[in-house]
């Protein structure tokens, strides 16, 4: 059985009060479904964050990292900084980190390295442009991205591994994928993986949705067979939307 997953991406929100008081919103709702429950506060709040979701069912992640242990990176965090924390998954190219801060294939391949070695769970993000889409390459493009940063791995890699599909024009748009589009290319995407590492691999790694997920479009794409969960962006920002899209499982 794969795991559903339900993330938060707080992005380039919140500040310290911010984040006690919706952390303590979100320690008021109550979870009905079978779904892991995860938010990515920024790194300057993860170690309040940590501390105030101790003995919940919500786990703190982190957004981002850098690829190298330590050294002359000013203003980068590595995997081991978030690991001394506590920290034990993090977001790893989503499209904003790759549109604005030029992150490429190559350089999220180390990322998953890095974080691999430090034995934390990944979320790999990626997906398609408009454009893309509109010339019928989505697919294309989706396969690339993910052979290009994770098809060095070793199978037993991906035991650490959820990959999180996010068409870029669904993303804080207001626009999501069909839940048939959503199902399509997370089926193509388990495809990918099961030509290169087997169907027991691919059957076992969850594929989370991410693209204006709200309450009341989740049930439906969290429905299809090959959406294991979704990372979500606006509506994790209020407790009581969030918690209505964990529980849509
Ligand atoms: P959104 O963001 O839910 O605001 O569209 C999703 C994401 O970027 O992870």
């Amino acid at each position: 059985m794969r795991k559903h997953i339900v993330a938060g991406n707080w992005k380039m929100n919140n500040g310290l009060i911010q984040t006690e008081s919706l952390i303590a919103e979100l320690k008021q709702q109550s979870k009905t479904s079978d779904a892991e429950v995860m938010i990515a506060p920024t790194f300057t709040n993860l170690w309040h964050a940590f501390q105030s979701t101790k003995q919940t069912e919500i786990e703190v992640i982190a957004q981002n990292m850098h690829f190298a242990e330590n050294g002359a990176y000013t203003g980068e965090i590595s995997a081991g900084m978030l690991s001394s924390l506590g920290i034990k998954t993090v977001i790893l190219g989503h499209s904003e980190r790759r549109a604005y801060f030029n992150e490429t294939d190559e350089s999220l391949a180390k990322k998953v390295d890095a974080a691999l070695a430090n034995n934390m769970r990944i979320i790999f993000c990626f997906g398609e442009e408009l454009a893309d889409r509109k010339a019928g390459n989505e697919e294309s493009v989706v396969g690339d991205q993910i052979k290009n940063a994770l098809f060095h791995l070793d199978p037993d890699a991906f035991t650490h591994i959820v990959l999180a599909y996010e068409p870029v024009w669904a993303i804080g748009t207001g626009e999501t994928a069909s839940p048939e589009q959503a199902q399509d290319m997370h089926a193509f995407i388990r495809k990918t993986l099961a030509d290169k590492y087997g169907a027991e691999v691919a059957d076992s790694v969850s594929i989370l949705y991410g693209g204006s997920v709200k309450p009341n479009n989740a049930k439906e794409i969290f429905s299809k067979p090959d959406v294991d969960g979704g990372l979500i962006g606006g509506a994790s920002l209020k407790a009581e939307d969030f918690y209505a899209i964990v529980n849509a499982f």
